[in-house]
């Protein structure tokens, strides 16, 4: 197969691959998983068999035994045409994706500071794939880069000036690339145009963030200056009042500990005491289960709320969207939302909810609704091929 272009996700401790051949469709992905540790292992989507990987295998590793699988299972006989990586925080210095050069890594690493679980695993994987394929165009694509033209009246926290100019504290925002996907979808489903489409994202996977859209462009988005803020998540609090931290403190919660709390321990995880997951929390909840049942209710209330938030920056809006794992496949979850929308008079019909908008071409809204409320699978992995593919021959 020639003409592919691959694209590489490094997680903290797992990464993702994903080949697409020209017409951007998806021909093969692979996952490793529980990297660095003795029991790190990599399997190729429908094979059966397991990767296997040097033990304790690093991204490196990880990545040139799945290159190799993938050559070896035919799906990559020759090199891809570019590589798109994900970079989760490219700061106020990348505005679009990028193709790699040694100033681009430098100025990666300047920004890990600002995500130092992501951006440094990011930057391993980018310099593996260098090693392994120098000759062919690489690509970054930032996490962060569709938020940078959010207006200061957005990105800027009502803090001392010194901690915006000196330490780069702002709102940065996160998933740009699912949000920039579902105005792409949405524009395509109204029939209009991206740059003239205004809507209200809202990606719900493990970490959710709403974002407005006006005009095909980022205006406002709950995450901050880390994926913690905004709505509640999996097991991150999302918003809390800032004065938790000293209250903790004085109970002998350090920092650390309380920085712990709010990102691996809180959310629907914390609420419930029992999962992080929302379909088992929708049964939990069935059974009676009332921390199941409360951790939905905060979840969708938070959500609703920061739904209401998000019109202040909008002076039109053509749908509100729904996407991630939660938001694709959670009935419960946008009918839950939409209870709390009736004033903004957003209705669901349940039937075309029920089915997730499959048939309907990702439409849920009833007749008297004031808004199209769509239902949009998210793709990440083809934004960054498309990008690569772009960045890598301009
Ligand atoms: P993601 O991070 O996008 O893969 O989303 C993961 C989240 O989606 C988890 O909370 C899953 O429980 C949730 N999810 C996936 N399928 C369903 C479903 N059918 N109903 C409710 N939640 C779901």
């Amino acid at each position: 197969m020639t003409d592919t272009i691959l694209v590489v996700n490094c997680g903290s401790s797992s990464l993702k691959l994903a080949l697409f051949d020209q017409q951007f469709k998806k021909i093969a992905s692979a996952l490793a998983e529980r990297l660095n540790n003795p029991d790190a292992f990599a399997h190729i989507a429908g094979q059966e068999a397991p990767v296997p990987l040097p033990t304790g295998a690093d991204h490196g590793q990880a990545l040139a035994s799945l290159v190799k699988a993938f050559n070896e299972s035919g799906y990559m006989s020759q090199p891809p045409k570019a590589i798109g990586h994900r970079v989760v925080h490219g700061g106020e210095t990348f505005r679009e994706s990028t193709l790699v050069s040694d100033d681009t890594m430098t100025a990666i690493e300047a920004c890990a500071e600002l995500a130092p679980l992501h951006n440094p695993v990011n930057l391993e994987g980018i310099r593996a794939m260098r090693e392994l394929f120098p000759d062919i165009p690489h690509v970054v694509v930032f996490d962060t880069a569709f938020h940078l033209t959010l207006p200061p009246r957005a990105y800027r926290y009502a803090l001392p000036e010194q901690c915006y100019t000196d330490w780069s504290i702002r709102r940065y925002g996160f998933h740009g690339t699912s949000h920039s996907f579902m105005v792409q979808e949405a524009a395509n489903r109204l029939n209009q145009t991206p740059a003239t489409t205004s809507i209200i994202s809202a990606h719900l996977g493990n970490g959710c963030s709403i974002t407005a859209i006006r005009d095909g462009l980022s205006v406002d988005t709950s995450m901050g200056l880390t994926p913690l803020e905004g709505l509640v998540m999996g097991t991150r609090s999302g918003d809390v009042d800032p004065g938790l931290f000293d209250f903790l403190a004085a109970r002998g919660i350090s920092a650390a500990d309380a920085h712990h709390m709010l990102n691996y321990d809180s959310g629907l995880l914390g609420l419930s005491g029992q999962t992080n997951d929302m379909r088992t929390l929708c049964e939990l909840a069935d059974h009676g289960h009332e921390p199941s049942r409360l951790a939905i209710d905060v979840f969708c209330f938070r959500l609703a709320r920061y739904i209401g938030a998000m019109t202040s920056s909008l002076d039109r809006l053509d749908a509100l969207v729904f996407t991630g794992g939660i938001g694709e496949n959670s009935a419960r979850v946008r009918s839950q939302t939409a209870s709390h929308l009736k004033l903004l008079g957003v209705r669901l019909d349940e039937e075309l909810n029920h089915h997730h908008g499959r048939i309907s071409d990702g439409r849920i809204e009833s007749p008297e609704s004031n808004y199209p409320v769509l239902v949009i699978p998210t793709n990440e992995e083809l934004v960054i091929a498309r990008e690569a593919n772009l960045r890598a021959h301009n």
